[in-house]
């Protein structure tokens, strides 16, 4: 049993111990702040333990760009192996599926890049300096990230390596011969590539948050194993309501990623959160066909990553309730595909299921609660969020000092929903 901390009084609490929440702790820490960071579970035991672990310096665009309406024909039928979808789920949450697709135009989407292209690199930043701090340099590699087409995409490879230039993001156009000599021991299934030379990927994000959190207790700050239950105004600072007893807190930071939107609710808010679940599973790598870096197949719509505890295969979306059962069918479809690229023994474990937790632009809150002083709100950040965890983290506690974030983020105020 849990003790009871009624009594305990903290300038910030920080709800969720993701790499969001983790990273708001370490930032408020160092600017001098008593901190609590709480959680049900380990640091990044959630959603930021079972993504495929890239850093990416270039995923700027977000799903919902135009592109996405020559895809949704394909999309119809609800066999794709990149998106499956609910259609009670669809019918139930029509407004955000309408205000997703309003997004999707070429005047609403250069803007969400540049804003994603500022937080990304604030955020690369901080994950680079943080991972030596908390003495973990060993989990992260310098190797790129490569997306390969299995068809001759030159074109598409070369545009999109041009608008990833005009962001200053490099990258490189491979063909099969430029991919076998930098994959050796993949078949030579991909006739085009592009390596984003700038993107670093870790072996298990779970653990960079757990050594994160570690970092965290050596500034002084508290990670405390605790359910959640709600958060009350209480004068000029908040009652934090737990499974045992209540803590008094100056500010409260939500960071609980998908669950995000559950707690906000009582206080009414009623955000605009959907869940685009996804799925991994692990497998053995055959030592004499390792993988030197993850890769995106563009047209299988899955990831491979070499991970600590084997290679670890990523699903695409699902977009269906947060907690619904699960649905394998993407999982089986590219499990086999991935076999094709790259020799793998036995699964390792069963599959997990998360929830990347996304808002109608695609964009995180990142930001003060419009009606509540003292409520910040840090979460939504879709595909990329353990990119852009630290840099999300940072500019609540920048805001919550009375400073500026180290990169612009307008964009992200939650008043544009709230
Ligand atoms: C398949 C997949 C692949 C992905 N790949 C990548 C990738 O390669 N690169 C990338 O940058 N991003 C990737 N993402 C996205 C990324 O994982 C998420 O955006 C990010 O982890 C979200 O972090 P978070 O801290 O907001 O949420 P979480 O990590 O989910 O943290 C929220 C925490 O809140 C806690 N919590 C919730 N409710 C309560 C409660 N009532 N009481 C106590 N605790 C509570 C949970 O236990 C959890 O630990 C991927 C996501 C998926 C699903």
């Amino acid at each position: 049993m849990s003790e009871n901390v009624t009594g305990q009084q903290v300038d910030v609490a920080v709800l969720g111990a993701g790499i969001v929440g983790v990273s708001a702790g370490i930032a408020a820490r160092q600017r001098g702040l008593s901190v609590v960071v709480i959680d049900r579970r380990e640091p990044g035991s959630e959603t930021s333990y079972g993504n495929a672990g890239i850093l990416s310096s270039g995923s700027i665009l977000p799903l919902n760009k135009p592109s996405l309406w020559s895809a949704l024909p394909g999309y119809l039928a609800n066999t794709s192996v990149a998106l499956r979808w609910d259609p009670l789920w669809v019918i139930r949450n029509l407004d955000w599926v309408a205000r997703f697709l309003a997004n999707a135009v070429p005047s609403r989407t250069r803007p969400r890049a540049e804003a994603l292209h500022g937080l990304i690199g604030a955020s690369l930043k901080l994950h680079r300096e943080w991972i030596v701090k908390a003495g973990a340099p060993q989990r992260i590699r310098e190797t790129g990230w490569l997306k390969a087409w299995r068809s001759d995409a030159l074109e598409a490879a070369k545009q999109e390596q041009a608008f990833l230039a005009e962001f200053g993001i490099e990258s490189q156009v491979l063909d099969r011969q430029a991919i076998s000599a930098l994959e050796p021991n993949i078949l030579p299934v991909y006739k085009t590539g592009l390596l984003h030379t700038q993107t670093a990927s870790v072996d298990s994000p779970g653990a960079v948050t757990k050594a994160y959190a570690q970092m965290l207790k050596g500034l002084g700050g508290e990670v405390r194993l605790s359910d959640i239950k709600a958060i009350e105004p209480a004068g000029d600072s908040w009652r934090v309501v737990l499974g045992s007893g209540a803590i008094s807190a100056r500010h409260v930071v939500v960071a609980l990623g998908p669950w995000s939107a559950d707690i906000l609710r009582p206080l009414g808010y009623r955000v605009p959160l959907a869940t685009e679940r996804g799925y991994h599973q692990e497998f053995t790598p055959n030592p004499a066909r390792t993988l030197q870096r993850p890769i995106h197949d563009a047209e299988g719509s899955f990831l491979m990553t070499p991970m600590e505890n084997g290679i670890r295969v990523t699903s695409g979306v699902e977009l269906t309730d947060r907690d619904a059962p699960s649905s394998f069918a993407q999982l089986d479809m590219v499990v086999p595909m991935a076999r094709g690229v790259v020799e793998f023994g036995s699964a390792v474990a069963e599959p997990w299921r998360g929830a990347r937790p996304t808002l109608p632009d695609s964009l995180p809150m990142i930001g003060p609660a419009p009606r509540h002083p003292g409520l910040w709100l840090a979460f939504g950040n879709q595909h990329i969020g353990f990119t852009t965890g630290p840099a999300t983290g940072s500019a609540i506690a920048a805001m919550i000092s009375g400073e500026t974030p180290s990169f612009d983020a307008r964009a992200f105020a939650p008043g544009r929903y709230l």
